[in-house]
């Protein structure tokens, strides 16, 4: 079989760029590694400048026919592609697995699903753009969701599939066209993807992808002069190379970052409950840029919390995440793991305590032992950064004021959870959180319909229902004098 082919778990998926609906080699090639065992999974296109180019052409090309079908005419081919993921869950879920590491059972279960809802939703919601009017004395202000144009789409590898889908979903349902950079540590299911909206009759050009490394393939689609938005999700650190080019190009961007959440147990929360999503925040390896990594705790409670999160997380087995009972996987890559064991080696050095874990895993070399970190000085390395693996920090807090002033000490504002079973004092300190998104006795549930995204140094813009429109649209005012037009 050739390069341009790579077979992945039983399933053959194009290793090449998806552009103006064919298949696009580039001579140069990058390897993609399995996190699962470590073995050499393909050799990718790795795109640049000239597919870029081809790339942005083909959506400019393609853009004036797919505006103009508008949300009812866009419908039944997004709808098609929606059903078309569904119908390739078993590959979908397998390729994802081998590709970054999440759990197959996740990704069967919960992330297949998401990926066609994210496609379906925005294709119903796009109905509800026409026709909006705000009445003024002396004219009536039609207000039009008018397609922004072409759309630069940037995932990450901790969760493509469902990050893919969640650009594009919105992105064409306005009536935009797009060019997505899938990451290159994890590019294989958006390739799958493709095949699926082709088959679905999404007509060529709409959708293009342009596989590549992010500082040169990503780095020519954010500075291509003919794009009209950016939407990026990844490091913040990237965000803000990114926004140079979208600051000379006066490109809308939007910046879904990175986070280092607040978890907070009241000492009157259902404990059992707190418990079972305190163990939850080890899912994707804690690789998850939503998770609750700083964990506080009441004061009068801590001890025996302490016993339920150590039940919580007994009973998590890492291993290889083709297994059912697997709730651990592996890092993505040697480089990943070794910057999330800095991290922790690091916090020992300073004299952080490992109330659990603080090593390597030996069930492989990618995998690491679920981990608290306690004893965590303010303001120190680990209180700070994002490490993106699966450690957790520990702190006890007395009364709501403490507990506020830890949650918003952070550079980051992207989730948060809270347990307590008081609505007022659950609503106050929510109410007091710098973040995007506060979850109250619960974790990680997200309506489409709501907003999402990041304050602070997590983030620019929301996304999610009207938000995802009003960032993939241009938003236009035709202002009409009244009783100005020919009577007949
Ligand atoms: P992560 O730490 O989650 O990998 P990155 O910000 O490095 O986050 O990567 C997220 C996405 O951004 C990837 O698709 C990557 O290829 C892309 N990327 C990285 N650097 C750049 C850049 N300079 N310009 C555009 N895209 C980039």
């Amino acid at each position: 079989m050739s390069e341009s082919t790579a077979t992945i778990a039983g399933v053959a998926v194009s290793t090449d760029h998806f552009i103006a609906g064919k298949r696009v080699a580039s001579k140069g090639r990058f390897p993609v590694y399995s996190p699962v065992d470590g073995l050499l999974l393909a050799k990718v296109s790795a795109g640049g400048k000239a597919e870029m180019d081809a790339a942005v052409a083909a959506a400019r090309k393609a853009f004036p026919a797919w505006a103009a079908l508008g949300p009812k005419g866009r419908l039944p081919i997004l709808r098609r592609f929606a059903e078309g993921i569904l119908a390739h869950k078993e590959k979908l879920a397998a390729v994802e697995t081998m590709d970054n590491g999440s759990l197959l059972a996740g990704n069967l279960h919960r992330i297949v699903p998401r990926a066609a809802h994210n496609i379906q939703f925005f294709a119903e919601w796009a109905l509800t753009l026409e026709g909006h009017a705000i009445d003024s004395p002396e004219v009536v202000n039609h207000v039009r969701y008018d397609p922004a144009g072409v759309a630069a789409l940037i995932t990450p590898w901790n969760a493509p599939m469902m990050l893919t889908t969640w650009k594009i979903g919105p992105c064409l349902a306005a009536g935009n066209t797009a060019v997505v950079k899938p990451p290159e540590w994890a590019p294989l299911t958006c390739s799958l993807l493709a095949d699926i909206a082709q088959a679905a009759g999404l007509p060529d050009g709409v959708l293009n992808i342009v596989q590549g490394i992010g500082e040169v393939a990503g780095d020519a689609l954010v500075n291509h002069p003919d794009i009209d938005r950016i939407s990026f999700t990844g490091s913040t650190d990237t965000a803000r190379i990114i926004g140079q080019a979208a600051a000379r190009s006066i490109t809308p961007m939007s910046a879904e970052l990175g986070g280092k959440s607040a978890l907070i147990v009241c000492d009157d929360a259902d404990l059992d409950a707190a418990a079972q999503t305190v163990a939850g925040q080890y899912m994707n390896a804690g690789q998850v840029c939503l998770a609750g990594t700083r964990v506080m705790v009441e004061r009068k409670i801590a001890e025996s919390f302490l016993e339920k999160v150590k039940g919580a997380v007994s009973h998590m087995k890492v291993g290889d995440p083709r297994e059912p009972g697997t709730r651990v996987g592996p890092l993505i890559t040697k480089e990943h793991f070794e910057r999330v064991s800095g991290f922790v080696e690091r916090a020992k050095a300073a004299g952080a305590e490992m109330m659990w874990g603080g090593n390597g895993h030996n069930f492989g070399e990618l995998y690491y032992q679920p981990t608290m970190v306690g004893n965590v000085a303010r303001h120190s390395e680990i209180d700070q950064k994002e490490v993106f693996g699966p450690v957790l920090n520990w702190y006890t807090f007395a009364g709501d004021d403490e507990v506020i002033a830890m949650a918003n000490d952070s550079p980051y504002g992207l989730g948060g959870s809270l347990y307590s079973r008081s609505e007022d004092r659950a609503m106050r300190i929510a109410g007091a959180i710098k973040t995007g998104t506060l979850w109250v006795n619960c974790f990680f549930v997200r309506d489409l319909a709501a907003p999402f995204g990041g304050a602070k140094n997590s983030g620019i813009g929301r996304e999610g229902g009207v938000w995802s429109f009003d960032f993939y649209t241009d938003i236009k005012n035709v202002s009409v004098r009244k009783d100005s037009f020919a009577q007949h």
